[in-house]
């Protein structure tokens, strides 16, 4: 057994790497992100919403998790899993629910913008989450379009944040100055 400690730059690059690989960009989650949050502001621009995947994408818990979606993803296109676990993944049968509950725990660190705005992108399936649910052939996109979906929940949820932030600063310099 390996004990010598994995580095977080290496976690971090492969996590990139992984999520470059299946064929989704930041831009792709950021798309997403600017789709959810554009009507709560209206001056949200596709930067800050690149810059804060960028960020999530930094956070250690979101990395684990997208290296074990997308390993079992690709395991499962591979046909290297054994049975069931290998037609379960392959099919993305409706009741294996262990892709939604590791993508789940993966916003819980954002607070309840985070959880709910997971649930519409579950439900609604946008931009590319609904690309990669769509792939035919043998694709197998299982654990990776919530994973996406998790990302950009995060990602929508630290812009909503940010910008009540913003706004509250603001209103309290104007108190001073008036
Ligand atoms: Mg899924």
């Amino acid at each position: 057994m390996n004990s010598e400690r994995v580095h977080s730059r290496y976690v971090t690059s492969a996590a990139l790497k992984a999520l470059e690989e299946r064929g989704v960009s930041i831009k792709d989650i950021a798309d997403i992100v600017f789709e959810m949050q554009y009507e709560f502001n209206k001056t949200l621009t596709m930067e800050e919403c690149i810059e804060s995947v960028q960020r999530v994408l930094m956070k250690r818990e979101i990395q684990h998790a997208i290296l074990v979606g997308v390993e079992l993803d690709r395991l499962a296109e591979e046909k290297k899993l054994s049975e069931p676990l290998q037609s379960l993944i392959e099919q993305d049968e409706g009741l294996f629910g262990v892709d939604e509950t590791i993508a789940f725990g993966a916003v819980l660190g954002y607070g309840s913008i985070a959880v709910t705005t997971f649930g519409h992108l579950d439900k609604n399936k946008i931009g590319i989450i609904r690309e990669l649910d769509n792939k035919a052939g043998n694709r197998v996109h299982t654990f990776l379009d919530d994973m996406v979906a998790s990302i950009a929940a995060n990602a929508a949820s630290r812009i909503a944040h940010r910008i009540r932030d913003e706004e509250e600063r603001r209103m309290a310099e104007e108190e001073v100055f008036q």
